[in-house]
């Protein structure tokens, strides 16, 4: 391998090939990766500096059918500790998060079998009015899905039905890994990575905007982590570059059916350089703070520009994530590695496909 080649590739915007992303994984130093990674995040963004802000992410439900073996936060209906917040409850969430600062919601749940798509549009309706300072994911990729399909709606009417009632943003959580060998073994009942495009497609369709998130360290092969990187840069490519942003956690295996250990930061980082390098047509790609706590940080060396601190998230908790409310601590974790970590306005929006530097570059 050639990393002149790479260099002036990445320079120039180009797309690296699969097998180059496999070499570079597998035989780059760290710092290769890491220098690498950077000048592919600089193409995009001011040397030195990330953006963040405080979110919660409230889990509305806990119930849900689809029983992936990597889930310690699922409770199937008519379990003694199943749970449906009430809108008061969802309220007193928000409140806790206004509380301590924080400017964004994530809202995220299980496959409950009862929610159909006007209920989900009822609840962030009333959200948004309530809270008109705040900006919302409404819900993820992976519920829609499944809330389309019991509402016997097809996906381009459900997006419809969202948008009516001022949904703005959804996510793209729930896609883990999404390559079918992977799903198989996992989260069968869940729904199939076709199903999963053809939903983000009829919600930017829509109007509303979306993201693109990956999830490693279960038991996956390269092969599988590079299938999803190979669609999603394609899919990028078919709209136009309508996705602002890609996030990568890792898997928390505690209280999980799968179990296992969890995979070394060392790791994540490499991961994260990758999917920098792979996605050239993504212009933010966020480190976890949620499941990497201050380690994170080191991310904004290889190839991140954006970190959340999140308050609250039982899936992850639930699963061994700890959550501390020392908010200035991870700040301090980002100018150690040499990042000035500057606040961003939640309730920004693109204007359009998000370009290199000296286009649009906002997102959610
Ligand atoms: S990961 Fe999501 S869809 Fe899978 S069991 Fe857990 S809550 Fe349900």
């Amino acid at each position: 391998m050639d990393l002149a080649t790479v260099r002036q590739q990445i320079t120039e915007g180009e797309a690296l090939s699969r097998p180059q992303a496999e070499w570079l994984y597998q035989h780059a130093t760290d710092a290769q990766l890491s220098e690498l990674a950077t000048s592919a995040r600089d193409r995009w963004h001011a040397q030195g500096k990330a953006t963040y802000l405080v979110m919660a992410i409230v889990n509305y439900t806990n119930i849900c059918v689809a029983r992936c073996d990597y889930c310690a936060f699922y409770r199937l209906p008519g379990a003694s500790d199943g749970y449906l917040l009430t809108l008061p409850q969802v309220f007193e969430r928000i409140d806790a998060l206004r509380h301590l600062g924080g400017t964004m919601v994530g809202f995220n749940g299980g496959f409950h079998p009862k929610l159909r798509i006007d209920d989900y549009g009822r609840i962030f309706q009333a959200v948004r009015e309530r809270y008109p300072e705040l900006e919302f994911y409404e819900m993820t990729v992976s519920e829609f899905v499944y809330s389309c399909k019991v509402s016997q709606l097809s996906y381009t009417r459900g997006a419809q039905i969202l948008a009516d009632h001022g949904v703005r943003w959804v996510t793209g959580g729930g896609s883990e890994i999404l390559d079918e060998a992977f799903r198989q073994r996992h989260s069968p009942l869940k729904h199939s990575v076709d199903d999963y495009y053809d939903a983000q497609r009829a919600l930017l369709d829509a109007g509303l905007g979306s993201t693109a998130t990956m999830v490693i360290g279960f038991d996956e092969t390269l092969q599988e982590r590079m299938n999803h990187l190979e669609r999603l840069r394609a899919f990028q490519d078919e709209v136009g570059g309508q996705l602002p942003s890609f996030l990568c956690w890792t898997y928390k295996p505690h209280n999980t059916a799968l179990g296992g250990e969890e995979i070394p930061i060392e790791e994540y980082l490499r991961w994260l350089a990758i999917c920098r390098l792979y996605l050239h047509n993504f212009a933010h790609i966020r480190t976890s703070v949620l499941t990497r706590n201050e380690g994170a940080l080191r991310g904004l060396c290889f190839g991140a520009d954006d970190f959340d601190i999140p308050t609250e998230d039982e899936v992850t908790q639930e699963a061994g994530a700890t959550i501390h409310h020392d908010f200035e601590r991870i700040l301090e974790a980002a100018r150690a590695v040499g990042y000035e970590p500057i606040h961003r306005d939640p309730l920004a929006l693109p204007s359009g496909p998000v370009g290199p530097r000296g286009g649009a570059r906002c997102r959610p």
